[in-house]
């Protein structure tokens, strides 16, 4: 039963061969996989070598400070036996393609064959089949055909026999002629039955012997090829299996390796080798010579708490305060679940501490072995990891405590006083605003003669009057405590005794308190009347100014700052050193420093004053002579705006009346959105401006800073901006006139550069032009009084076309580069006004003087003052002409006019 069986039918025959292409089909299939497979074990093999020769390697380059490592042992010999198994996988590899490829190629070959076998063999027995089955149609054809003619032949026969009697040639004709058919029908009806049992026979032989014969030896080729197949595959996995006992052995060995570890005995040789003393502490010193050509204000180890400082140190206290009590939260957080995993752990406990319980734990693990790496130590771990966690958090929040500590000392012992400035600008300061007597007592240029003469001493009577002028303000405080000597205020504070934070009278001595009366609840209102009507209230006035102001040990004065937006009332005192202390407000909206409350500042340094007291008892500082107002520290009250007149870069400017002089003067003002570093900027005119007196300078009279807008009060120079004027008059200025404006700005700019001042904006349109068309130079705005001035921080808002070329490139001012200004400045004034280096923008203006261009003379200017602009121009500084040359050219020129 089977193949010859079941398989005869044509159906079948053809599926039979279906099958044969199939397998022959699979069997390619399986060919191009195990090839595969033994180029992928080969590339596996060659990356295991990598591996292990890497790995060798690696531990090779350790080796030294690795030895007697079990660890790097069992790393060793398991790197040895990855590369034999990288070899076991190669040779495999090589057998695999050697062995089962090759056969199942051959397989494939003859299984081809035979099926071409069997396919022949059914075909020609099929063939015979259809060659005797054709014989017999045809011979069954010749049998009808032979039938048919013997049937004609005896019809003749028969109707010749009847017609003609029983002779006669043509009957005998017929006659033969019938015999004939008669014995070839016999003749192939005996081919015919001979020729059918042949295609009998063939018939059942062809069933029963030829095709089961074809049949079963396909099988029986089938059957044996399949079992050839199954060999070759089995042998192809037998050689790829990686989990033979030759593979086996080689991992059995690793593991061996790694299972011979023994934590406890890992770093027994490394710790004879290497053992020293325990580290001595490290201590990190702070470098004193950081410190060296520095101020003293920086001290070793010590927070620096001033104004550069304050504000970051005080949102630095917030931010580690924030941080620590984060660390707190998170800390307290921990330490409970850690405690909640210890109670859980039977032996969390003997790993959580130092040097013996852990080698004890170590012991425990090695002897635990495997499970230890899943269950045992992740518990174990766990503590450990959370006990680290715990560690780590102790230690940040004692690091941010100490933080905070070293900031919040230095803070608190600052209590209410005002952070100290961190950058000694007063120095630098102070030496641009000596008093204005010294300015007012400069003796005059002998140059300047006849009318300018006669304004220079009505000018000098101006300010004389203005400083002898007595303050009209009253003062809450004795006029004998301002500016009085010290032993007098001793007297008065020998007698005043403190009830409940205020001053009262003592008994005998009919003594005053500072409200300046004999009673001072009487005089509430007085105390409570305007802080801005006292005389030591300053405004707020710089910083700078009021340290020059006081001089002496208990000096002291009131002012206000604005800081973060925010008005400050401070008291400041010299007390070994300038010391500026904040008024304090209260939540009731009382005031205090650090003693006794008081509904009103004046109030509380009355106290201040009267009681002797300290201000703060760290400062020590004591109240001893209040420093009433300078002269030119105007009341903002006395001047009184009238129209603007101008508009400057810090603010608008105008026509004002000062009250108390009469007269009328021009007033800058200052916007009020301006931050603290441009306010002080603006004032900074002032402070240069107070120190000169010349009638070709415009004058300083004083400044506003009691309220807002703070304020620059200055002479009125009627006819406005120099540039201005020239525009408006082109048509009728003489040349007398201009060359008069040309001497004018000289003899200034002479004054100036005697006095080491750099102007640094001279241009037409920062000059004035007032009676008698006298030109005066203002703006002093980027002025320095220095000989060199080299420009640090940036060339913003530079007047290029006005500027030298060593300043535009190298930031270098000296005197001299005002002449070059001047060389403009003259220009325009010949050009009535013109735009120098019309139609060329800075860019190309600078580019075009630097390449020796120079602009060519105004129609109508004297040849020497054109030699004078050129001159002016020179690219080299030094081959410029001085101030006194140029003012002696240009006055010998307007002379001789
Ligand atoms: P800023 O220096 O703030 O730029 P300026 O000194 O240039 O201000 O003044 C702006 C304008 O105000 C000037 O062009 C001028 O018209 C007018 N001005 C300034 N000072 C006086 C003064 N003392 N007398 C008359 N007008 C003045």
């Amino acid at each position: 039963m089977g193949f010859s069986t079941f398989l005869q039918g044509k159906t079948a025959h053809e599926a039979l061969l279906g099958r044969q292409e199939a397998e022959l089909r699979l069997m390619e299939t399986m060919r191009r996989c195990l090839t595969l497979r033994a180029k992928c074990d080969r590339e596996y093999a060659a990356a295991l070598t990598s591996v292990s020769s890497q790995g060798l390697r690696g531990a090779l380059e350790q080796q030294d400070l690795l030895s007697g490592s079990l660890v790097a042992q069992a790393w060793r010999s398991a790197m040895e036996e990855i590369e034999n198994l990288g070899r076991l996988i190669r040779q495999n590899a090589d057998q695999l393609e050697e062995e089962a490829v090759k056969q199942l190629s051959k397989l494939q070959v003859d299984k081809r064959k035979a099926r071409k076998e069997y396919r022949d063999g059914y075909a020609k027995i099929a063939s015979m089949f259809v060659q005797l089955s054709e014989d017999v149609s045809r011979k069954k054809g010749e049998y009808y055909k032979s039938l048919e003619a013997y049937k004609i032949a005896r019809m003749r026969f028969e109707d010749h026999y009847v017609k003609s009697g029983r002779s006669g040639r043509k009957l005998d004709e017929v006659c033969d002629k019938y015999q004939k058919a008669c014995r070839r029908l016999h003749l192939i009806h005996n081919e015919y039955v001979l020729l059918l049992s042949e295609v009998r026979e063939f018939e059942h032989e062809h069933r029963t012997v030829l095709l089961p014969g074809l049949l079963d030896c396909q099988q029986t080729v089938q059957e044996a090829s399949i079992d050839r197949w199954q060999s070759i595959l089995l042998e192809a996995f037998r050689v790829t299996n990686f989990s033979s006992k030759k593979f086996q052995e080689i991992h059995g060995k690793m593991e061996s390796g790694f299972e011979a570890v023994l934590p406890s005995a890992e770093y027994t040789v490394f710790l004879d080798k290497y053992k020293t003393d325990p580290i001595s502490p490290v201590s990190f010193i702070f470098d004193q010579e950081l410190l060296e050509g520095i101020s003293g204000k920086l001290q070793p180890d010590v927070v620096a708490v001033d104004n550069l400082t304050i504000d970051w140190l005080r949102n630095k206290v917030v931010e580690l305060e924030t941080s620590l009590q984060e660390q707190q939260q998170l800390l307290k957080e921990k330490e409970s679940i850690l405690t909640h995993v210890k109670m859980s752990t039977p032996q969390g406990n003997t790993c959580s501490g130092g040097g013996s319980s852990q080698s004890q734990c170590a012991e425990e693990k090695s002897n635990e072995r495997h499970p230890s790496i899943s269950e045992g130590s992740s518990s174990s771990a766990t503590l450990l990891s959370l006990q680290r966690e715990v560690n780590d958090l102790k230690c940040s929040e004692r690091k941010l405590k100490h933080l905070v500590e070293v900031i919040k000392k230095p803070l608190a012992d600052l209590g209410c006083e005002e952070a100290p400035p961190g950058c000694d600008l007063s120095m630098s300061l102070n030496s641009l605003t000596s008093d204005i007597l010294e300015n007012s007592s400069e003796p005059q240029t002998p140059s300047l003669k006849g009318s300018q003469l006669l304004k220079n001493k009505l000018h000098a009577q101006r300010f004389v009057t203005l400083l002898r002028k007595p303050f009209h303000r009253k003062s809450s405080l004795p006029q004998s405590c301002l500016s009085t000597p010290m032993l007098e205020k001793r007297s008065v504070l020998r007698r005043g005794t403190c009830d409940g934070g205020r001053m009262v009278q003592d008994i005998g001595g009919g003594v005053r308190d500072l409200c300046g009366s004999e009673d001072c609840a009487s005089n509430e209102d007085n105390l409570k009347s305007s802080l801005a009507d006292e005389e030591w209230f300053h405004g707020c006035l710089p910083r700078e100014e009021v340290v020059r102001l006081l001089t002496q040990d208990g000096d002291f004065l009131v002012r206000e700052t604005i800081r973060n937006d925010e008005r400050q009332t401070v008291l400041s005192v010299n007390w070994c050193g300038p010391k500026h202390f904040i008024v304090q407000t209260t939540p009731e909206g009382h005031f205090r420093f650090e003693g006794p409350t008081f509904p009103d500042v004046k109030e509380l340094i009355n106290y201040q004053f009267q009681s002797g007291l300290p201000v703060t008892a760290r400062s020590g500082a004591i109240l001893r002579r209040a420093i009433p107002r300078e002269r030119w520290e105007l009341n903002n009250d006395d001047v009184v705006l009238d129209v603007k007149i101008g508009r400057g870069n810090f603010g608008d400017v105008f026509k004002a009346h000062l009250k108390p002089d009469n007269i009328d003067v021009a007033v800058k003002t200052c916007r009020l959105t301006l931050p603290e570093e441009q306010r002080r900027k603006f004032l900074l005119e002032g402070r240069i401006l107070k120190r000169y007196d010349h009638p070709n300078i415009v004058k300083f009279i004083g400044i506003c800073v009691q309220k807002q807008p703070i304020m620059i009060v200055m002479e009125l120079v009627p006819g406005g901006s120099l540039l201005t004027y020239l525009r408006n008059h082109a048509a009728f200025l003489p040349l007398k006139q201009l060359l008069q404006m040309c001497r004018d700005v000289a003899a200034g700019m002479q004054y100036l550069e005697s006095k080491n001042c750099i102007h640094r904006d001279l241009a037409a349109r920062n000059c004035l032009v007032g009676h008698e068309n006298i030109v005066k130079i203002s703006d002093f705005g980027m002025s320095r009084e220095e000989e060199e001035y080299i420009v640090s921080d940036g060339m913003k808002q530079i007047p290029i076309k006005w500027t030298a070329p060593e300043a535009l490139h190298f930031g270098k001012y000296t005197s001299l580069c005002d002449v070059w200004s001047y060389g403009v400045l003259a220009w325009e004034i010949f050009a009535c006004g013109g735009v120098p280096y019309s139609g060329l923008n800075n860019t190309k203006a600078r580019e075009k003087i630097d390449s020796g261009y120079r602009m060519p003379a105004p129609e109508g200017t004297p040849p020497e003052l054109y030699q004078l602009m050129l001159r002016c121009w020179e690219y080299e500084p030094e081959k410029r002409p001085h101030f006194d040359e140029i003012f002696t050219i240009v006055d010998k020129v307007y002379s001789t006019l």
